[in-house]
């Protein structure tokens, strides 16, 4: 079995690109804030464009589509392609399932490297109780359609107070599915969650149950990624903000370096007139600079809950960077 953090770095960028906002379901977690991120769904023209913006570093970018639900776009497929034409290293769609507009019969697995699935609990009552009435059946569903249409598939298990129990009965399900990629999230308090009665799970019961899961999956031959989250002791502590090359895209054109922002105006940039403009002082860029013992200074300010103090006052554990990922596969 082979264990790594994933470091990383300017050599490799992430393009997180929110096509719309609007979703057939309300997740109890959703992070989409539409009073921050819009309610507008991007046109074709307008896609095709800020796709070129970005495609000046596309042989070294992973492309991912998101939305709100982006098979809800009519004109998905069409992006997809163009994309494609351009040259981005990866492209995924992450998906709730409901796979809209027979996006399988209009692409095919040489245009998209992975659908991504998202499913938050191994059974119907815990998933659907978060996600929304009929999202299990409807992803189970979608895994079985792409497969045998031969997408290679991942699925997204976002890891809250409501779902970490159902998280030991994954591997069965996993290993059932035949996917090829399993992400482990944590759920970030944004969006809804800041209101929604959902919370992270403790340091203690993280460590307890996410590491020994994710080898067991990767046990039958999956990959699997999950966010470090807590630094050990010597390790070193570094933001993506600063040292990375990641755009988290929204469809007013607002453009976040880190996803903890986005509950905020605080992004990098605009894009206007499909040039990308930086923001005026003082935007999130500001922030990253700023050294904390606790690690990342805005999980400290917008999630200070996973933080433990020793009784003179210094952090009991340092936070890494969100964008900070373990991976375990079989394969050495
Ligand atoms: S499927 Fe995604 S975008 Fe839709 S409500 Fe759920 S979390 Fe939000
Ligand atoms: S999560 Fe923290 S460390 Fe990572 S990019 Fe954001 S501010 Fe930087």
């Amino acid at each position: 079995m082979q264990k790594k953090t994933v470091a990383f770095s300017k050599e490799s960028s992430n393009l997180f690109f929110h096509i719309l906002t609007r979703c057939n379901l309300s997740c109890a977690h959703c992070y989409i804030n539409p009073d921050q991120h819009g309610r507008n769904t991007l046109s074709i023209d307008t896609i095709r464009r800020w796709l070129d913006l970005f495609s000046k570093n596309a042989p070294h970018t992973n492309l991912i589509f998101l939305g709100g639900e982006p098979t809800l776009h009519k004109d998905l497929s069409t992006a997809v392609k163009h994309a494609r034409n351009r040259n981005f290293n990866s492209i995924t769609i992450d998906t709730n399932g409901f796979l809209f507009h027979n996006i399988l019969e209009k692409i095919t697995p040489a245009d998209v490297d992975v659908i991504s699935f998202s499913l938050d609990g191994a059974t119907s009552a815990t998933n659907d109780a978060i996600r929304g009435q009929g999202s299990y059946d409807a992803v189970i569903s979608g895994v079985h359609q792409a497969r045998q249409k031969g997408f290679d598939c991942a699925m997204i298990y976002t890891v809250s107070d409501k779902n970490l129990h159902e998280l030991s009965k994954m591997p069965d399900l996993v290993a059932s599915l035949d996917i090829q990629r399993f992400f482990i999230q944590v759920i970030g308090m944004r969006g809804k969650s800041v209101t929604g009665g959902t919370h992270q799970v403790s340091r203690d019961l993280w460590l307890s149950v996410i590491p020994n899961v994710a080898e067991t999956i990767a046990a039958t031959g999956i990959t699997v990624t999950y966010p470090k989250v807590f630094l050990e002791q010597g390790e070193a502590f570094s933001c993506a903000g600063i040292v990375a090359d990641n755009y988290f895209v929204f469809p007013n054109g607002r453009v976040y370096r880190c996803p903890l922002c986005e509950d905020y105006p605080l992004h990098a940039y605009t894009i206007e007139d499909n040039t990308l403009v930086p923001s005026p002082p003082v935007n999130e860029t500001h922030l990253f600079d700023l050294s904390i013992p606790e690690g990342c200074v805005i999980n400290k300010i917008i999630q200070p809950g996973n933080l433990d103090y020793l009784p003179d006052g210094s952090p009991a554990h340092r936070i890494a960077c969100c964008m900070l990922k373990q991976e375990i596969s079989r394969s050495v």
